[in-house]
């Protein structure tokens, strides 16, 4: 299948050069030609299926017309290896745990599926490695590091701002070795991306070694997201409690809520959507004014949703035609201030034993205040509340338990190689590993 650019100033291209590329040319973003419905009968095995079933299912309906099925099953299953429950929070609210992954968030799941995918159409060209570079505030570089770790033929360099990441952030890149190297740069986050930026514009460097990024606009990394709706699906089935659902995303650049659309086009019965955002909530303003206007992001407490210009929302518009009636039609908005998120963890927690992250927290708030008594509310817990010890503890004045997997990331030793944020500084280092 062939995967056209949301700008349509370039020619669509075939699907290893969309996972390799990564952007278009026009800078806009590639977006599958079809998007192909699931047949009924899908829908009627759904309870009796797997998590691992369902996904091979929907990748084939993704990717089947590039790689082989069985193929296609191998990538699904060793990206796959824990399951995203659905738990009951409160009467018709249930939370889609998407943080049993390795890295205790949903970007796992791509990152993971991504990495697989990369390397086999790596493997099946010409068989040169190939570097990603990937510059990181936290979350991204944490998901995509663990995502492609051990992957043959691949090599990853985070790019992260010494000192303006998280412990626990930066021991689960830092620690990790094999093919993954964590760069500490002396300067911002916005340095880190500009020497990315960079690297990818170098003609040398692009001589000498083969450059791709892991960037979540990546199909490779955004459609396989499409996966755990599905699974939701099923599983509220199994509970007889599917009917009228209506799906809530923690939004920050709008690629998990994309992957949801994308699941209503193939058929997956969703009532109506719900984009939850902090403060950062420029979505919100174009649902009410049908303008969009990006602004600088504001620094909250759920922070991996800080977006102020997010970038699948072009997709978003390219799938409705632009069309802000269709959109606002389906998709409603919320914006959740930090204290109504530590109202909403300290009120969960007390009167249902739920334990919210702040991302989670404003997506279960925006539902709490919307939800019809004849509709399902889902909303997507997209990382576990430990990753944010400090807020949560400062929240509800008693310890957090750290999960198993944390604590083996916080007892690893950190490796990582200093530098300057200076380009020059930056293409010497990478032409001393190529
Ligand atoms: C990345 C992230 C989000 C936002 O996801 P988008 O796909 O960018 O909208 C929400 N919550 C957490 C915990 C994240 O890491």
């Amino acid at each position: 299948m062939n995967y056209y650019s949301t700008n349509r100033q370039v020619q669509p291209v075939d699907l290893p050069e969309a996972v390799i590329k990564g952007l278009p040319a026009d800078k806009g973003l590639f977006m599958p030609e079809t998007i192909r419905p699931l047949p009924n009968l899908f829908f009627e095995r759904l309870p009796g299926m797997s998590f691992r079933e369902i996904a091979g299912e929907v990748a084939l309906a993704f990717f089947g017309e590039d790689i082989d099925a069985a193929t296609l099953q191998h990538i699904v299953d060793e990206t796959l290896n824990f399951e995203t429950p659905v738990v009951r929070v409160k009467d018709n609210i249930y939370s889609l745990e998407l943080f049993h992954g390795p890295t205790l968030a949903f970007k796992d799941v791509g990152a993971r599926f991504m990495a697989r995918l990369l390397a086999y159409f790596v493997r099946k060209q010409d068989g040169d490695n190939i570097n990603v570079l990937v510059a990181t505030s936290g979350d991204t570089g944490s998901a995509v590091a663990n995502g492609f770790l051990g992957v043959a033929g691949i090599h990853v360099y985070v790019l992260y701002p010494k000192g303006k990441v998280s412990a626990i952030q930066e021991c689960q890149f830092t620690t990790l070795r094999q093919n993954i190297t964590a760069l500490e740069i002396d300067g911002t986050f916005d340095d880190c991306q500009a020497l990315v930026k960079a690297a990818f514009l170098d003609n040398d460097l692009n001589g000498r070694m083969k450059l791709t990024s892991a960037n979540s606009i990546n199909v490779a990394r955004f459609l396989p997201q499409a996966f755990y709706y599905f699974n939701a699906y099923a599983q509220l089935l199994r509970r007889g409690a599917a009917s009228e659902v209506v799906v809530c995303v923690p939004s920050g650049n709008f690629g998990n809520l994309t992957a949801g659309l994308i699941a209503r086009e193939m058929g997956l019965p969703v009532k109506r959507f719900i984009a939850a955002n902090n403060r950062n909530d420029v979505f919100l303003q174009y649902l009410q004014t049908g303008v969009y206007t990006p602004r600088p992001s504001v620094q909250t407490l759920a922070n991996a949703m800080d977006v102020g210009d997010p970038s699948n929302f072009v997709r978003i518009l390219d799938l409705y035609r632009h069309d802000h009636e269709a959109i606002t039609r389906l998709i409603s908005g919320f914006s959740c201030s930090d204290d109504l998120v530590r109202e909403t963890v300290a009120a969960c927690y007390r009167e249902t034993g739920y334990l919210l992250d702040p991302h989670g927290a404003c997506a279960y708030q925006a539902l709490s205040e919307s939800l019809q008594p004849s509709e399902t509310g889902v909303f997507l817990e997209t990382a576990h509340p430990a990753k944010f010890r400090e807020t949560i503890e400062s929240i509800l004045h008693e310890p957090v338990e750290i999960p198993a997997k944390l604590q083996t990331f916080m007892q690893g030793t950190k490796e990582t190689v200093e530098l300057s944020n200076d380009f020059a500084g930056f293409k010497a280092f990478l032409f001393r590993q190529n």
